[in-house]
């Protein structure tokens, strides 16, 4: 249930391999925070867990490059970290490291490179790295692409209608009816705690702020990230912005991003957005040239530990979670989805499943 990016990729793995699906969402497609995400497919990497997932996550939305239609807008443009000063170009020849005792090619740029690549960044910047093999897509289109795979293997798609529990077996419907399969799979992002009875599970929403400015195409070349932009996101702070900017297949410039807990107000803050409008045109001052055409705020599924929730419940036959993708759920949907299917259909996961399982809830972890 769910037919966010998560929902449609689990949707599509399981048809695929000849289960027969339904999917149901209490909206439309792509409704929830897939919609409101910037779709920027990257290797991060919080914890090596993080990094197998989304490792993975990107080298299957590579697999698929060929079968995209145009309006997935795949985009291969790469990364590029900035580096401020010192400090945080170490930190990028750290990562470089990492990454390359790894197998993942990645390039630590000097000043000069940097602006060989984005003359727009301000003076004064240290370098960066680039992560070539990161790409953007745009979600919306890339849902309904992946419901397209389910459907075109037997699913069915039923919009504008709600859940309410899943417990005993049972998918007890908002209007009152029961629904029964043999498996049930709960990938409601935010929703999901409200739906499925599992101590530990905590979903909190993580409100982000984005704009987009008119057409300007060839002004950046790369998404480009500020070096901070993980301090930032997964510091102690309650609120935060970051550099965060992409270039769209519109030519249009894609302008993030913020973070807030503590609220479930959808409204666009005019305060926050200003913030992060500075903080974006610090790192690029000829942003402030480009009129915003539209700005809109969404809510990350945030779980305490930074890592999806991916695995069947337990005491409750049949039923799994695919949820709580917080900040990388597009690039990560297609990877859990694969461990999702994997697992339920007893094949073995091309990556560990065990840290993103059910079980480590167990003992009621709260913030
Ligand atoms: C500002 C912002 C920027 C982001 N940028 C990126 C990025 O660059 N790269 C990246 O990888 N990720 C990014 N993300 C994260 C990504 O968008 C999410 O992690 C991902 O979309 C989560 O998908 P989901 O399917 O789990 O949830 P959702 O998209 O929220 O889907 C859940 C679905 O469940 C349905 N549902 C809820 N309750 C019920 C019910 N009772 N009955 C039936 N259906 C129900 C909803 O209608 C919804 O369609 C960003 C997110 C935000 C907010």
């Amino acid at each position: 249930m769910g037919a966010g990016i998560v929902g449609a990729a689990c949707a599509a793995s399981l048809a695929e391999a000849g289960v027969q699906v339904r999917v149901i969402d209490a909206r439309r497609f792509a409704s929830g925070a897939t919609a409101a995400g910037m779709g920027h497919i990257l290797v991060l990497d919080d914890s090596d867990a993080q990094l197998a997932l989304t490792r993975l996550g990107r080298d299957l939305w590579d697999g698929l490059r060929e079968v995209f239609p145009t309006a997935v807008e795949r985009d291969p443009c790469g990364t590029v970290w900035v580096a401020a000063d010192e400090e945080e170009l170490e930190a990028a020849r750290q990562r470089h490291t990492y990454y390359a005792e790894r197998g993942i090619p990645s390039e630590v740029l000097d000043a000069d490179a940097l602006y060989r690549h984005e003359p727009h960044l301000r003076p004064g910047l240290t370098g960066g790295l680039r992560i070539v093999e990161d790409s953007v897509v745009y979600p919306p289109t890339a849902t309904a692409h992946l419901l397209a795979t389910a459907r075109a293997h037997g699913a069915t798609v039923e919009e504008q209608t709600s859940v309410s529990r899943c417990a005993d077996g049972v998918v007890h419907m908002a209007d009152g009816t029961r629904r029964e399969a043999d498996v049930v799979v709960v990938a409601a992002g935010i929703a999901t705690p409200h739906l499925v009875e599992l101590p530990g599970l905590v979903i909190q929403p993580k409100k982000g702020h984005l704009a987009i400015t008119s057409r300007c195409p060839g002004f950046i070349h790369h998404q480009l990230v500020e070096l901070g932009y993980l301090k930032s996101a997964h510091g102690g702070e309650r609120t935060s912005v970051a550099f965060n900017v992409q270039p769209r297949a519109t030519g249009q410039i894609l302008i993030g991003s913020s973070r807030q807990l503590d609220t479930d107000d959808p409204v666009v803050e005019p305060e926050i957005l200003a913030r992060m409008l500075r903080r974006a045109i610090e790192f690029l001052p000829g942003l402030a040239q480009l009129p915003i055409v539209r700005t809109w705020a969404g809510f990350r599924p945030a779980t305490p530990d930074n890592l999806p929730v991916v695995g069947p419940v337990p005491g409750s036959p049949g039923l799994w979670i695919a949820s709580g993708h917080e900040g990388v759920g597009i690039t990560t949907s297609l990877s859990s989805a694969r461990v999702l299917a994997d697992r339920l259909l007893g094949r073995t996961p091309p990556i560990d499943p065990t840290p993103y399982d059910t079980a480590r809830l167990a003992g009621g972890a709260t913030h």
